[in-house]
């Protein structure tokens, strides 16, 4: 059985002593949790100090970007072996990086690449844009993202794709759980073509869009959801301590 996995990508919010403050807040509760695995990622400046903070806890720490290079004359960036000093999971592809930034398929796959030889577990993120899913190409604009995203990755061990379709990121209005489940289901079917069945049942696949803890149990009813990468409400304590609460219980149908 996949383990379930939320994760919280708190994007560019933070100061360091905010980000602290945070972890304080979310930490006992989270810990309690011990079948679903939480992962925070902060601003790469917030690592450090809460990597301390988290010794011992099961509470993983991630990245929210790396650079493929692994050092030189690349200023401001940080590169996997920096990230993997640090962390155990990284998000790659993000859709505002691939907005803001330019990402193209060639460099998320370049990150992939970097972030899995370094030991870091990507999370990788794909997902159609509002005009793309309205012209009915939600499946090939996932199919070629995901074929781009992991040209030449021979072993998926340690990958978690998200689906985050554009038009439910930070907009308040996700997916529905039945839509989300069946485009996970179309993505699990890409990868058990390219990889094999045993790969497919084995990744897991996150949703992600404006998820809460209002909506979290609609996802976490879907088989094919396997947790939930979280943006705006992982930066409330109490909402990201719900989610993971709600989809423990209903993981594990206690
Ligand atoms: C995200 O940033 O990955 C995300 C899903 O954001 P939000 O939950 O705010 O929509």
């Amino acid at each position: 059985m996949r383990v379930p996995l939320i994760a919280g990508n708190w994007k560019m919010n933070t100061t360091v002593a905010e980000a602290l403050d945070l972890v304080r807040a979310m930490k006992d509760e989270l810990e309690k949790v011990t079948d679903v695995e939480t992962a925070i990622c902060p601003p790469f400046v917030s690592l450090a100090p809460v990597k301390e903070l988290l010794a011992g806890s099961t509470i993983k720490l991630g990245a929210q970007n790396l650079f493929f290079a692994e050092k030189g004359a690349y200023t401001g960036e940080i590169s996997s072996l920096m990230v993997a000093d640090l962390c155990e999971y990284v998000i790659i592809g993000h859709s505002e990086r691939r907005q803001y930034f330019n990402e193209t398929g060639d460099i998320v796959n370049k990150k992939v690449t970097a972030a899995l030889q370094a030991g870091l577990k990507p999370i990788l993120c794909i997902g159609e844009s509002l005009e793309e899913n309205e012209a009915g190409s939600t499946e090939e604009v996932l199919a070629e993202q995901l074929s781009l995203s992991l040209a030449a990755v021979v072993d998926l061990n340690g990958l978690t794709v998200a689906y985050e379709p554009v038009w439910a990121i930070g907009t308040g209005k996700p997916a529905t759980g039945e839509q989300a489940n069946g485009t996970i289901s179309f993505i699990r079917q890409s990868i058990a073509e390219a990889y094999g069945e045993k790969a497919a049942q084995e990744i897991r696949i996150l949703y992600g869009g404006s998820v809460n803890s209002a909506n979290a149990a609609e996802f976490m009813q879907q088989p094919e959801i396997d947790g939930a990468l979280v943006g705006g409400a992982s930066l409330k304590a109490n909402e990201f301590i719900s989610i993971v609460n709600q989809t423990s219980l209903i993981k594990h149908r206690k």
